[in-house]
């Protein structure tokens, strides 16, 4: 271990947090700051599908995947929502993200993928284990669910490049599947069931039991909107609630928010708020034992301690829109479509904001513009499943210790060169 500094993490959901306690175990004084508490609903982290996605390697924009787009937008099922006033705003993300779908992009992706899913569920539990957060955590199969193996073939791109990259499944016909669950309607006659994956029971309450390690280790928490990061010859400063606070190093890892503090310090994040929904079904008459992804519907069913949570789907409004209505019909629907006997006591639905880069990678690192300023966000979809990850790699970047990997398909200059 090298020598203690004063490092400020900013925004406290997965990212920030791990990130945080990883400093900490470290021997480094580490303040976390946030406007909010971990584990607050207004967090992505809180209302994500708890899924330790690990094999999730495969980005939503793939070959022939704009082909897809305007049915998904026309059909009332469909997963994708546009705000269309919001258009002009999105298509500087919009056309490289369409790009970044050719195959050999993808493949480059998936590769930097793997590095911060692969052994996602082990990082976890590195994080976790001997805390009151590791009861949050279960490991199983996640299964997706199909309508007939017809429908699966379909998928057959994603699932070749999973299994080059190790992932590991069993093939469940009708039968097989519905003797698993025999809730299932025929809307559900065939299964990929991923092997070793994990799942969390309560997002939510996961984050605020690891801050709570971090705390009780000797972390400090500070409540209050950072308005301004800046770098200065000697430390980096920060201004919170009209002071400022210098430090030897800050980590912004302030989810979607990440990128105008990110703009102050001469880069260009062209991030954007995958916006998604969940609505949790208040004492289900069941629960399936184990996590689906509804593959045609985009969301994911989770059995969770407060509930059957059915959480995905995708609109892009921007970060302030109010939340739509729409989504939360198309949980009801689908879910009384692929379970009809299921009922439930009410409901809690919530929109969150995924933060999304076109390449589908996240900022971890130094920025080459602001020495000791580092960046730990834009891990859209799988960010509770990278977060530990990432936070390790931060840790590891400021110890002056290697990763032994390239990281630079993680770099902020990537895009400061488009
Ligand atoms: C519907 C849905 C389902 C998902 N399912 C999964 C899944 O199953 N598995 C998976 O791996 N991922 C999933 N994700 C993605 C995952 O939830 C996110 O990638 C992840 O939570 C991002 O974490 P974060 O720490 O970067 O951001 P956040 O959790 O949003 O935390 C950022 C924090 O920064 C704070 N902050 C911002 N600005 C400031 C400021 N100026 N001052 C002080 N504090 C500030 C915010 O208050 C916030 O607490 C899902 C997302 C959605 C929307």
């Amino acid at each position: 271990m090298g020598s203690t500094l004063r490092i400020a993490v900013v925004g406290a959901g997965i990212v920030g947090v791990s990130s945080a306690e990883w400093l900490r175990r470290d021997g480094h004084e580490v303040t976390l700051i946030d406007r909010i508490d971990p584990g607050d609903p207004n967090q992505t982290s809180y209302g994500n599908a708890g899924i330790l996605a690990r094999t999730a390697i495969v980005p939503v924009s793939t070959p022939g995947f704009m082909r897809h787009v305007p049915k998904m937008l026309l059909d009332k099922d469909g997963p994708l929502f546009l705000r269309w006033s919001y258009l002009p705003k999105l298509l500087p993300w919009l056309i490289p993200f369409i790009r970044n779908g050719r195959e050999d992009r993808v493949r480059e992706i998936a590769g930097s993928l793997d590095y911060i899913l692969g052994d996602s569920v082990d990082q976890h539990f590195a994080l976790a284990r001997g805390t009151q957060a590791e009861k949050y955590i279960t490991t199983g199969d996640y299964a997706y669910l199909y309508k007939n193996r017809e429908s699966f073939a379909k998928d057959g791109f994603g699932f070749a490049l999973r299994k080059e990259y190790g992932a590991v499944w069993e093939e469940w016909t009708r039968d097989q599947l519905h003797e698993f669950d025999p809730n299932l309607s025929d809307k559900a006659g065939f299964a990929v069931a991923l092997k070793d994956h994990g799942w969390v029971s309560d997002p939510g309450r996961y984050l605020a039991a690891l801050a709570a390690t971090f705390e009780s280790g000797g972390g400090q928490f500070l409540k209050g909107e950072v308005d301004m990061i800046a770098p200065d010859e000697a430390q980096p400063t920060l201004t919170m609630n009209g002071e400022t606070h210098q430090f030897d190093r800050i980590v912004i890892a302030s989810g979607v928010w990440s990128r105008k503090m990110a703009e102050r310090l001469g880069h260009k994040v062209p991030m954007e708020a995958e916006r998604g929904y969940h609505m949790v079904l208040k004492n289900p008459s069941f629960k399936p034992a184990i996590p689906y992804m509804i593959a045609d519907a985009k969301f994911v069913l989770t059995p969770m301690d407060g509930g059957l949570r059915c959480a995905g789907l995708v609109e892009f409004g921007g970060i302030y829109a109010p939340a739509s209505d729409a989504p939360n019909a198309i949980f009801e629907r689908r879910i009384r479509s692929i379970y009809p006997t299921l009922t439930w006591d009410g409901v809690e639905t919530w929109m969150g904001r995924r933060p999304s880069t076109p390449d589908s990678l996240p900022l971890i690192g130094e920025s080459s513009r602001a020495k000791g300023i580092f960046f730990a966000f834009g891990a859209q979809h799988i960010g509770l499943t990278s977060g530990p990850k990432t936070g390790r790699i931060i840790a590891d970047l400021i110890a002056g210790r290697s990763p032994n990997h390239d990281l630079t398909p993680f770099s902020a200059d990537r895009f400061d060169r488009s």
